[in-house]
Formats: structure tokens, sequence, C-alpha cells
């Protein structure tokens, strides 16, 4: 199983993406894409110069990142894969016929960026080896320093020797900046490292000797420096990665962390260590051995001053566990290899010194590190905020929703009355059963109209007095002020409204809460209005309603263009409507008439409540086989003029007993109908009253078509936004450059696949036997909507269809025989 990495992902399993990323196989390959992935030199450069390239898997790579129209060339002792773009030099780095080569094919161009993955046959020597190697990077920088242009990049692998650093020096005196890192991609064990140089600062003139591996190798003197002082900062600013000395090169030197936490002398125990292998649980579980620190023991020779102070500090923590208290700490350099001996004042302070600094060091450290991952945080939060915008998903100043913290049974608004503040202090508990009461009579289920309690309302409908009800109603139009701005509710109309001013007035007069606003009821009304018309959205509203009306007298011409009755378009031309009406209507009136006579002595007080009660489209008749009667216009008229107030129905009843009145039995359908045609004294209702009602079904059957556009713009608006969403989509897909066209027009058929409204699909179910009986469920692996369906019925239409195609078929092919 290959090992985990930080984020928890396997090697293999990183490595494994890559592969299906880049469609690349080789490990140098991955290394060049994570070293381009973290500095990104690649998408920068133009020409591309890749020395010791073959097989060629670096040159791919370089293809796939940089710009389409970049060059690639590549030089290698060996033959390199043809790659399509590239060209392939096979030349010796080292010498003067590659130079050649090179101005040949670049004629006067420049390289952006200088690739180097050069190794000399290994095997022979590590320390040879590890010397060639040095020295062919040094050939490669010699070479690059002819072709890079100014601000280019050099990208190198070195082998970490004692000439590593001098290497380096050289690095740091020809480029603005240079990173030295070991991608993931590299084995661990391997000695190879990656020196990502930036910013090529091509000078006019450069020491041969800068250049010159003899010089550069030998002059330089590391082994000088070989004995580090971490006790005196002072004498030396900082300590140097050395690198493997010729003694421990060949074989890397591993030290048992419990060897370690033994050591008497810590430094002296990581003189020549390669790294620090746990083999202990408690030395792994210690709070102490922190990630960091596990990093450090992996490679020593890559830990810089704070690194060791680091591990020393944990050495001094975790060795508790394998030596006694009492011990005297012994740290320093070999010198101080006797541990008997007492430190000196001088030492003590020192180690303090440094105990000190360490810590402070840590402190900043991590105080960086906060900061730095809160503004990338802060970062990130604002990108994905911005990208969001940019989808129009989210809507400059919507919050969405907010989460209510009142809670209801604290408000105090909620608490109008002494009553009801008593009864908030009440401690009886609320649902004690008392098995003594009675049980509490149930509400029916249905409540029956009686239509001489009700009255006739301005909306058509049928109004109890119910007191209850029309404070809801009331209340109902308050919220719809409210909602509008108005803020009318409170306080207005009592005088309209003697019955719900009670109630109102309980609700808005809060004896809690006192209000500091003195103005009277009407300035506040007025000032309200006022100031709901001065508002912005309404500034250009005027012809809001015209265009309205406009469209659907539009879609009703449409309608109509088309062939569709209108609903209500009769009604628009009241005479001839009277006449079509004409028989049925003066019927019913005259039934209804008759009908109410009987009631009429009882219910006259109640009629004079209602002057203004008017009819209903579809009225409710009570009794157990309640029917929907559809009343004409003229009989809404009529039934007004009934419920006007007792004169007029008294006229009306009276109206009736006229000489075509007859109550004859038994008569013959033909007479009755003759009767009824000509016998009939018109219905004494004035034409005004009726086009009143004739405006108002109007306007109610209007609605549906209102309601029909309002639909369909909904709909449009949907569309339009999905649309413009996959466009700002499609958009983005096009401006990757990472993916290939093919990925892309993928992605592209993909995003307006989605932006398209989908149908809804129903799938046909055939019934089984077996399961035909039981209730209906969701047959298994069926989605969305679905229909059962009779297996009879596809054999039934069949035969149908088979019958019918014999029946005319016959003659046809008769026909057909004797042709
Ligand atoms: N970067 C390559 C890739 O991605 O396929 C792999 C390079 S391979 C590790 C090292 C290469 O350095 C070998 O192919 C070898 O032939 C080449 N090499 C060694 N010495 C060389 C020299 N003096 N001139 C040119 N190439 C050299």
């Amino acid at each position: 199983m290959g090992k985990k990495t930080k984020v928890g992902k396997t090697r293999k399993d990183k490595f494994y993406q890559l592969a299906k990323e880049t469609g690349l196989r080789s490990r140098a390959a991955f290394k060049l894409i994570q070293l381009n992935r973290k500095f990104g030199f690649l998408q920068q450069s133009q020409v591309c110069l890749d020395l010791c390239a073959a097989p060629g898997g670096w040159m791919q790579v370089a293809k796939q990142n940089m710009p389409v129209s970049s060059i690639v060339i590549g030089v290698d002792l060996f033959p390199i894969r043809p790659i399509a773009g590239c060209i392939g030099l096979v030349e010796d780095i080292t010498t003067e016929k590659c130079r050649q080569s090179l101005t040949k094919e670049l004629q006067s161009w420049k390289a952006d960026v200088v690739l180097h993955d050069g190794a000399p046959n290994v095997g022979r020597n590590w320390l040879y080896d590890a010397y060639q190697q040095i020295c062919l990077t040094l050939n490669a920088l010699k070479l690059s320093t002819l072709f890079l242009r100014n601000g280019g990049w050099f990208v190198t692998k070195v082998f970490r020797s004692k000439d590593y650093n001098a290497l380096l020096w050289v690095l740091k005196q020809l480029f603005k900046k240079v990173h030295a890192t070991k991608p993931s991609a590299s084995r661990k064990e391997s000695a190879e490292i990656f020196v990502v140089c930036q910013g090529y600062l091509a000078p006019d003139h450069i020491d041969p000797r800068l250049l010159d591996s003899k010089y550069v190798f030998e002059e330089l003197d590391l082994d000088a420096k070989k004995k580090s002082s971490l006790l005196h900062p002072e004498k030396q600013k900082r300590i140097k990665a050395e690198g493997y000395t010729a003694q421990d090169i060949a074989l890397r030197n591993d030290l048992a962390a419990t060897e370690f936490m033994k050591a008497e002398n810590a430094l002296a125990a990581l003189q020549g260590i390669g790294s620090i292998r746990i083999d202990d649980e408690r030395i792994a579980k210690h709070k102490k051995t922190t990630p960091e620190i596990l990093e450090c023991c992996k490679d020593l020779k890559l830990l810089g001053r704070k690194d060791i102070k680091g591990l020393m500090q944990w050495w001094k923590d975790v060795r508790e566990l394998f030596v006694k208290k009492e011990t005297p700490l012994v740290v320093g350099d070999g010198e101080e290899e006797k541990p008997k001996k007492p430190l000196t004042q001088a030492e003590i302070e020192d180690m303090e010194d440094a105990e000190l600094q360490t810590q402070i060091d840590t402190i900043v450290e991590e105080e960086k590190k906060d900061l730095k991952r809160k503004r990338k945080k802060t970062l990130k939060t604002k990108a994905k905020l911005h990208e969001k915008m940019n989808l129009n998903m989210v809507i400059k100043g919507d919050d969405g929703p907010v989460e209510e913290m009142e809670h209801e049974i604290f408000d105090l608004k909620n608490i109008n009355t002494s009553a009801e503040l008593d009864d908030l202090l009440d401690v009886q508990p609320d649902f004690a059963v008392d098995e003594t009461q009675p049980e509490q009579a149930k509400l029916p289920k249905y409540k029956y109209f009686d239509k001489d309690e009700g009255n006739i309302n301005d909306d058509l409908n049928y109004d109890d007095d119910n007191e209850e009800e029309q404070s809801e109603a009331s209340e109902d139009e308050d919220q719809i002020n409210d909602k509008q701005g108005l803020g009318l509710s409170d306080d207005d109309d009592d005088e309209d409204n003697p019955k719900g001013k009670n109630k109102r007035k309980k609700r808005s007069e809060n004896p809690l809460i006192k209000s500091n606003d003195f103005r009277d009821k009407n300035t506040k009304r007025e000032q309200r209005v006022q100031l709901w018309y001065e508002k912005d959205v309404l500034q250009n509203i005027q012809s809001d309603d015209d265009e309205e009306t406009y469209d659907l007298n539009n879609l009703a011409k449409e309608y109509k263009a088309k062939g569709v009755a209108v609903l209500g378009e009769s009604t628009l031309k009241p005479d001839a409507d009277e006449t079509i009406q004409g028989k049925k209507a003066k019927r019913r009136a005259r039934h209804e008439a008759a009908a109410k006579d009987s009631s009429s002595e009882s219910s006259d007080s109640e009629d004079e409540a209602n002057e203004d009660g008017e009819g209903e489209g579809e009225q409710t008749a009570a009794g157990a086989n309640a029917k929907k009667v559809r009343l004409s216009e003229n009989e809404m008229a009529l039934g007004a003029l009934l419920t006007r107030n007792k004169k007029t129905r008294r006229d009306l009843i009276d109206a009736a007993w006229n000489r075509y009145a007859f109550n004859d039995e038994n008569v013959p359908v033909w007479f009755k109908l003759d009767e009824d045609e000509h016998m009939t004294k018109p219905t004494p209702v004035p034409k005004e009253l009726t086009a009143e009602y004739q405006r108002k079904l109007q306007e109610v059957n209007v609605r549906p078509i209102k309601k029909v556009m309002e639909a369909k713009a909904r709909k449009h608006r949907r569309a339009t936004k999905r649309l413009a969403k996959a466009k700002k989509m499609a958009e983005k897909i096009m401006e990757n450059n990472d993916a290939t066209n093919h990925e892309k027009s993928k992605q592209l058929k993909k995003v307006y696949k989605k932006a398209q409204e989908k149908k809804k699909e129903v799938t046909y179910v055939v019934a089984k036997k077996q399961t035909a009986a039981r209730r209906a469920r969701r047959p298994a692996g069926v989605k969305g909507r679905y229909k059962v369906v009779d297996p009879r019925e596809k054999k039934d239409k069949r035969s149908m269809d088979a019958k019918k195609r014999r029946e005319k078929g016959g003659k046809g092919r008769k026909g057909k025989g004797r042709k």
C-alpha cells in the first residue's frame, strides 16, 4: 500500500490522478508537472530549451503546458522520441558543437526557460557520479547563459553532494531568486533535488571562473565550516546545509529516535546522521512529536538553524521518557562531550537565551502562519462570492432568509389586555385533565349557509354576519395594506365599520406599549399615504394598468382570432344578451320570487340591514342535495332588488301576480313551452343594475387570462435566466486553456443540455396479475412520473384496430386482387 501524504491521499492515488489528467506515465514527467504547478514557468514561456531531454517526458509536459504557438527544443546524447511540435537534437551539451547546433536552430531567438534533467551514467561510484552530475549542471548553466533571455527561468536537477552549496552560490549570482525544492514525485530515498532559478539577470560580462567546475567546486572550501555553532549565533549567522559528506554519501545513516533521546549530547548525536527513525510508540505518540518534527526527522541535511533548534527542543521534551529527570542536560558542540563537567554560568545563560529565542521564533512563526491562513481564507471567500455574483447566483442586497430571534411567547406585543396579562401570569397547568367536565362539543365539519340570514357582499359572495369572520377579513385587508407599505391597518375606518371597532382597537392599542406619536389619526393616515406614493418604484408606475389592459385586450383578440370564445365577451353587449338569456332567466326569476314569497314574512327584518347586498355568480342551495346554480346577470340583479328593502321586495312579489301568471297543472309540454315564450311579463329590473353585474362578471372572466399571461411570463423569465447562466458557464469553459477542444465541447454540450427545459416524461408500467389487486406502489426501478396501465387495454386496442382494418381492408384487398 502506498504511503499517505498530508492530505490523506496515497502517493499512488496522486500519480494515478496525474496520469489520468495528463496522459503521461513517466515519473520524470510528474516531477516537472509538480514543479510547474508550483512555479508556473511553462505557461509564461514561448521558447523552451530542454537539455538532456531523452526519452522526452519533460518535452511533452512542456508542450502541453506552454502556449500553442510555443517552440520546444530538446538536446540529448540519445535520440529523443518524436513529439509533435518539438525539435530534437542529438548532441552532448558540454560541447561546442551543441552550442552551434542550438544557435542554428534558435537564430536570434532567446529561450524563456531552460530545463535540465541531466544525469550521467550512474552506478560506478556515488561520489564520482554526484560530482559528474553537478559538473553537467554547471555546463547546462553555461549553455543557458548563452541562450536565456533576461528574466528567464532555469530549472535543474542537482544531487545533494558536498558541492551542492557551491552550485547554489553560483546560481544566486546569476538569478534574482533561487528556490530549492523536492517534488513528491521524486523518490524520498534519492539525493536529487530540484533548483528553480527565477529571473535571469543576464549580466553583460560573466567571470568565466564562475562557470568553471574546477574553479567553483575546488576553490570554495566548505569543509572549513564543518562544525556548526548553534549556541553562538552571533558568530555564525546562518548554518548552511552541507549535504552529504564523503563518508556518509554511499550509505545514508539513520539514527533510531530512542538512541537520539538517550544521547547525552543532542548535537553530537546528530553529527553525520541523515535521518532519525521513529522506532518507539511513545515517541511517535508524544504530543511534542509534531508533524513538523517528523518532517525534519526525514532528512537532517536539509535543515536550517531553526529546524535544528526545534529538534533539540524536541529532544529535551521527549527524553524525559528515557532518562531520569535529575540527569543534567548537556547540549553543545563536540568539545563539550564530557557530561560530568559542570556547565559554566555563561554556557547556562547561552542555553537559556537560545531556548528563549527558539520560543519567540516559534510564536512569531505561528502568528505569521495564522495571519497568512486568515488572509487566504478571506481571499478565498471573496473569490467565491465574486464567482457566484458573476454567475448571478447572488443578488446584491438579498440576504436570504433571516432567523427570527423573537419568540412569540416572550413578545409583549401579543399581550394587549390586563386579562391576557393575567393569563400569562397564571401558573395553573394548561393541560390538566378534568374528568368530571363534559367533553367539549365538537365543531361540525361543514356548516350550512342559510341564505335568508346572510348578506351578499361586494365581491358577489354571500356573507354571514358573523363578527369573527368579518374581523378576519379585515385582518387580511390590513395585511395587504401593510404589505403595500401603507400602514393603514391599525386605525383606519373605525367609524365605517363599528362592528370591527372593538376588535381592532384591542389590537392596535396595547396598554403595555406606549406610543410617542401624538399626531391625530387623519393626519397620520394622510402622511402615510403620501409617503407611500413618494416611493421611487411608484414614480413610473402610472402606465402599468393601461399596459396590462392593453395586453389583456390583445390576448383576448388573439384568442378570438383563433376561434376561441372568450368568457365574459358576450356580456359586453347588454341589450343583445338580455334577449339571449331571455326565457330561462325569466322563468327562473319567477320561480325564485315564488320561493322567496313563502319565507318573506320571517326574514323581512334582516333584509333591511343590507342595502348594498348584491348577488353571487354561483350560489349554493341549502339542503342535502346542495347543487351549484349559475345565475344570469339578470337573475343576480333581481336577487339584489329582492334583498334591497322591504318595499322593493313586496313590489316585486306583487308584480309576480299578473295576468300571465298561471298555476295550471297537467298541461301538455308544448302548451307550457308556448306560454313560457309568449305569456310572460318582463322582470322589472333596471337595465343599469343588470349592466353592472355584466361588468363584474366580465372582470371575473378576464382574470384567468391574466393568470395565463403571468404563468407564461414566469416561464419565459426562468428560461432566460437558465440560458444566461449557461452562456456564462460556456464562456468560462471556452476561456479555460487547460482543457482540450474535445473536453470543452463535451462540457458545453452538458451545460446546454442542462439549460433546456425538461419535459416531464411518463413511464407506463403494465400492471401484473399478482400485483393488480394490491394497492398501487411505485414499481422498482421506475423514477419520476409513472402510470399503471392494464395489460388488457393494449390487447383490446390491438384487436379493435385489427377489426377495423378487416372491415375496411377486406374490400381493398379484394379490389387489389381484381386489379
Ligand atoms: N528529462 C528526461 C525525460 O523527462 O524524459 C529524462 C532525462 S534522463 C533522467 C537523463 C538524460 O541525460 C539521459 O537521457 C542522458 O542521455 C542525458 N545526458 C547525460 N549526459 C548528457 C550530456 N552530456 N549531454 C546530453 N545529454 C546527456
